[in-house]
């Protein structure tokens, strides 16, 4: 048992955006003892963009971490800084609309300067590679974990943020006596290609294609296909995503063999575009050699936590990326959940009483954040019944429908979570 003078043990398993991010935070408390315990050789990104909201910028900037992140990041120039993205079709760019975040627009990063950019400030000695978390142990005193290598690790708190195939959530749900769930695949894949921008605008040139398409972010809308582009790396590369589905299944899904990312080649995904307009396919036609990526996301969890482990980020509510939304969410979990745990008084007298708090305030606007990411998709690929492909309809629901995601109080999230544990102090 844990000595009641020496540090609260609190580890992380995994190390993507969202532990990388609750690690950081952490690690500043002197009554906490954080490590982290990632399975890959080193900390890993994929070569592609991401893109945070209003309400991930704000915690970002909460978790202590706004200047590297400003150092980084791409947003739009003015006059467009506020714009989110622009609308269009897909056949020939006609403009629907835009969605503004004011103060904000589009932030943007490449994904492996961001981890590197968190994973560099973390001290030395938190974090340790080539660890595998295979089976987790409790009582009311601590955790152990088993790892892959044979070794094990106690703690006091456990946090899992190993992304969507995560263990992690099986101990949590295992304990609660809830069924296992397993990622769902949504019928959508996305082939995605980081491009020089400025081989582009020849390109956009070449043809007569209006180059403001590459001031701004886009996004084109088709049936069952949408295409979004953005800046990452000081405007140099312009990152695309470009999604196709198929709905001719109600419950889809991808071949357990097959694996969720691979390389495709640019013919196959020329002819998933075949009928859209030039602005569209000439961005296909810079992609030499692109990813495509089967996209998944999970059911809605019953808890987020059980005792003394708790799930964060994709490890507890993966999501389609159609909000630009997942990574936000990990952050805002990480920043409540840092928020919390900053309290000796609290984390010492009644540590899973913390994790409750932290799953009864986040989990269920993570879980509409699921539910919307999904329903964007639909209405994107003309698919939400009441708008199908009318364009004021599609115009009007687009310029409103992320504004509840963006402008979300934190705060307000942190004096309820005070209140449930019973803390009526002023909340910073
Ligand atoms: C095409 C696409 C586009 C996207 N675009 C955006 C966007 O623009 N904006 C946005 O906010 N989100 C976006 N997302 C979602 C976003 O990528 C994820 O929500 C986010 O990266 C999840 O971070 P995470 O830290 O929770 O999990 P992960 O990034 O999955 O990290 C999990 C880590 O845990 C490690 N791990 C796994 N199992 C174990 C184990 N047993 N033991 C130890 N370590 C383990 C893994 O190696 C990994 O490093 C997008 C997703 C996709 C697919």
């Amino acid at each position: 048992m844990r000595d009641s003078s020496s540090a609260m043990r609190v580890s992380i398993i995994g190390g993507g955006i969202a532990g990388v991010a609750l690690a950081l935070n952490l690690c500043r408390h002197t009554h906490l003892n954080v490590q982290l315990f990632e399975a890959a050789p080193a900390f890993g990104e994929v070569g592609a963009g991401v893109s945070f909201g209003a309400n991930a910028v704000r915690a970002i900037a909460g978790l202590g971490i706004a200047g590297p992140y400003r150092k980084i990041a791409d947003c739009t120039p003015a006059p467009w800084q506020d714009i989110w993205f622009e609308w269009r079709l897909g056949s020939d760019a006609h403009y629907l609309g835009n969605s503004i975040a004011e103060g904000v627009g589009q932030s943007s990063v490449h994904r492996a300067d961001f981890l590197d950019a968190l994973a560099s400030q973390l001290p030395s000695g938190i974090a340790q590679f080539g660890k595998r978390a295979q089976q987790v142990v409790q009582n009311e005193e601590g955790v152990r974990v088993t790892f892959s290598d044979g070794s094990e690790h106690c703690c006091d708190l456990l946090i899992g943020a190993d992304g969507i195939k995560s263990s992690i959530r099986d101990h949590v749900l295992q304990g609660l006596q809830q069924p296992l769930v397993s990622p769902r695949f949504s019928g959508t894949c996305a082939y995605r290609g980081l491009i020089d921008s400025q081989q582009l605008r020849s390109a956009y040139r070449a043809r007569g294609v209006d180059e403001h398409l590459l001031n701004v972010p886009q996004m084109y809308l088709g049936l069952d296909g949408h295409i979004l582009t953005f800046p990452v790396k000081q405007g140099r590369l312009i990152n695309v995503v470009a999604f196709t589905s198929n709905r001719t299944q109600p419950n889809p899904t991808w071949p357990k063999d097959e694996p969720w990312v691979r390389t495709a080649n640019q013919a196959e995904m020329l002819q998933a575009f075949a009928g859209w307009g030039d602005a569209a396919r000439i961005l296909l036609e810079c992609i030499a050699t692109p990813s495509l990526w089967a996209l998944h996301d999970l059911p809605e969890l019953p808890s987020y936590t059980y005792g003394r482990v708790a799930v964060i980020g994709d490890a507890a509510h993966a999501m389609l990326p159609h909000q630009g939304a997942g990574a936000g969410q990990g952050l805002e979990d990480a920043w409540l959940l840092a928020r919390l745990l900053a309290y000796p008084q609290v984390v010492n007298k009644q540590p899973e009483a913390v994790l409750e708090a932290y799953d009864a305030v986040r989990r269920p606007r993570a879980c509409r954040a699921q539910r919307t990411s999904w329903e964007a998709g639909e209405l994107y690929e003309f698919r939400n019944p009441g708008v199908l492909d009318n364009q004021q309809m599609l115009g009007k629901e687009l310029s409103e429908r992320f504004d509840w995601l963006w402008q979300h109080d934190m705060h307000v999230d942190l004096l309820e979570a005070m209140k449930i544990l019973g803390l009526h102090v002023q909340a910073a």
